[in-house]
């Protein structure tokens, strides 16, 4: 009896701490304000006494790696990273994405381990190509989005146009939550439309009681008090708004078709508050994630886990790779012995990493939607599953179709072994997608953003004593290639045989020279299947 009591036990703490938990990344295309609403976020859940500290950390972090200084001499973040913080009764995970034009698949793939996210819009500038992308991948799992419009203070797009504009270009529909009264100079604050409360706008200040308002209802004199001609302003949009837009929908949230809206300016922490409390309330927990065999839930006590992330030479003196991995069911503990079912093998995580807003810590325990960081000596490879008994192996971390591609040519003729060798750890680790040519020896390398490629180089001079450059290679577009029916399959390949190459696993991949030719060529083979991603095996 005792047993079960105990099982039992173990079952509702688990249940509990999942409960607590959310885990998200934000999705924004530069210059939207995520550094600028990541950093109140953190100061709301106390994680960073001082504005600013997050951009500071952007440029002073891991000043001694080497590969680190292409991310300092640009002034951008090539990596991303966990902050981890706790906002009333819960705990968040916040993964950071790098959002510079230069980003790396390392952003695409984060959103592999996030259960939602937010999205930042800039107000003035819309919709932003950058926005489109991630969003593309947030609905490979239909991840749920809550969308925070940002700079209100600003002269911006009228509020119905940006609904419009976020509906057509992203294909979500869109359920405002509040609504912005006036903006730029006339920009008053915020209306919640499930509060019935009026937010008043002060720039830059504290924000005190007053400054939120309950109303009885639209025709309430209070709102003549606070906004003056504004407040007809107000009601007609709030009329037009219930033709226009849906209400809100939690299962459709839920299922990635509909996003709740927020307005507010992240600088002036004005309506990042309302968002932040929406949001713990309505985001998802962790949720039931998918293995090749069966449905993992995150009560279930056995411990399991995913790799979706490495990265290598944080620290240069030790030659460490980090090995970032979502819990996704049980418990965790230090020093837990685990199998890592690629090898087969049974390890210990002796000295897990948990990531707090300023510095990394050591992990006794973590949760399902918690991120632990595992040291690596080279034989944890993204995808890699780990759990306590049962083989599993968990679906749903791909590699994405590269944009940039580019010849490697070797300096140090005698080091080609080297070159092979660190050419095919840097794909394992998912720095950069390598590619055989069908037609010849080269080795061609495919990267979502082209500041991979430094990185690749300044990393095979560093760690494989290889000196490399690259040279073009007129292609832009690549897709995995698939097709049942083998006569076509074997047509099709003797046909653009120059155009194709073998992925790291050997899989076939079509690179074309343009868009245009892919799309071309798509529709002259229609038995063949073309696939902007692929599982990473
Ligand atoms: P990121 O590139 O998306 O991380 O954007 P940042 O947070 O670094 O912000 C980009 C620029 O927009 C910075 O100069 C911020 O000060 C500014 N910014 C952020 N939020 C607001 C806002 O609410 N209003 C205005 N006017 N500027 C903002």
């Amino acid at each position: 009896m005792e047993r079960i009591s105990e099982v039992s036990a173990e079952r509702g703490r688990i249940a509990e701490e999942v409960r607590r938990r959310r885990t998200f990344g934000i999705i924004s295309h530069p210059d939207a304000g995520k550094t600028t609403l990541t950093e109140k976020l953190l100061l709301f859940g106390g994680a960073i006494q001082m504005a600013g500290a997050v951009k500071a950390r952007k440029a002073e972090r891991h000043a001694t790696s080497d590969w680190m200084a292409i991310e300092r001499e640009r002034g951008i973040s090539v990596t991303s990273s966990v902050m981890k913080f706790h906002y009333g009764d819960y705990e968040i995970n916040l993964l950071d994405t790098p959002g510079h034009q230069d980003f790396s698949e390392d952003t695409y793939r984060v959103l592999t381990a996030v259960d939602s996210a937010v999205m930042v819009i800039d107000s003035v500038k819309g919709v932003e190509p950058q926005t489109l992308k991630l969003m593309e991948v947030c609905r490979m799992r239909n991840t749920p989005i809550i969308t925070f419009i940002n700079k209100l203070d600003r002269e911006g797009m009228e509020p119905l146009d940006l609904l419009a504009e976020i509906e057509d270009k992203l294909q979500i529909e869109c359920a405002p939550l509040t609504w912005p009264i006036g903006m730029g100079k006339r920009f008053k604050g915020t209306y919640s439309l499930y509060r019935k409360e009026l937010n008043l706008f002060r720039s830059g200040q504290d924000r005190l009681p007053a400054d939120l308002v309950t109303l009885r209802d639209l025709d309430d004199p209070l709102l003549e008090a606070h906004l003056g001609l504004q407040a007809d302003q107000l009601r007609e949009d709030l009329a037009l708004l219930q033709g226009a837009a849906d209400p809100f929908d939690e299962a459709q949230f839920l299922r990635g078709n509909q996003t709740p809206l927020f307005f507010g300016s992240a600088i002036n922490n004005f309506g990042v508050r309302e968002m932040l409390d929406a949001f713990v309330e309505i985001a998802p927990a962790p949720r039931p994630r998918e293995t090749t065999t069966r449905m993992v839930d995150p009560g279930e006590e056995a411990f399991s886990g995913f790799v979706f992330k490495i990265q290598a030479n944080m620290d240069l003196a030790h030659r460490d790779r980090l090995a970032f991995l979502r819990v996704c069911s049980g418990r965790f503990t230090r020093g837990m012995k685990v199998i890592h079912h690629r090898l087969g093998k049974e390890i210990s995580l002796t000295n897990p990493i948990i990531f707090m807003a300023q510095d990394r810590t050591g992990v006794d325990e973590a949760w399902p939607g918690d991120i632990i960081g595992i040291h690596n000596h080279g034989t944890i490879k993204i995808g890699d599953t780990f759990t306590e008994k049962e083989p599993l192996r968990f679906t749903g971390i791909p590699s994405f179709a590269p944009e940039h591609f580019r010849r490697v040519r070797l300096l140090s003729p005698l080091k080609a072994k080297q070159l092979q060798k660190g050419l095919l750890q840097l794909s394992e680790e998912g720095a950069v997608q390598l590619f055989r040519p069908l037609g010849d020896n080269s080795y061609i390398l495919g990267a979502v953003g082209v500041l991979q490629f430094d990185v690749a180089v300044a990393r095979l001079r560093t760690e494989y004593g290889v000196e490399a450059d690259y040279e073009a290679v007129n292609y832009a577009v690549a897709r995995w290639i698939e097709g049942e029916d083998r006569r076509k399959l074997a047509e099709f390949e003797s046909y653009y045989g120059n155009s194709l190459a073998l992925d790291r696993n050997e899989n076939l991949v079509y690179l074309a020279p343009s868009d245009w030719e892919l799309k071309y060529v798509m529709k002259k083979w229609p038995e063949i299947v073309f696939k902007s991603s692929c599982e990473h095996l």
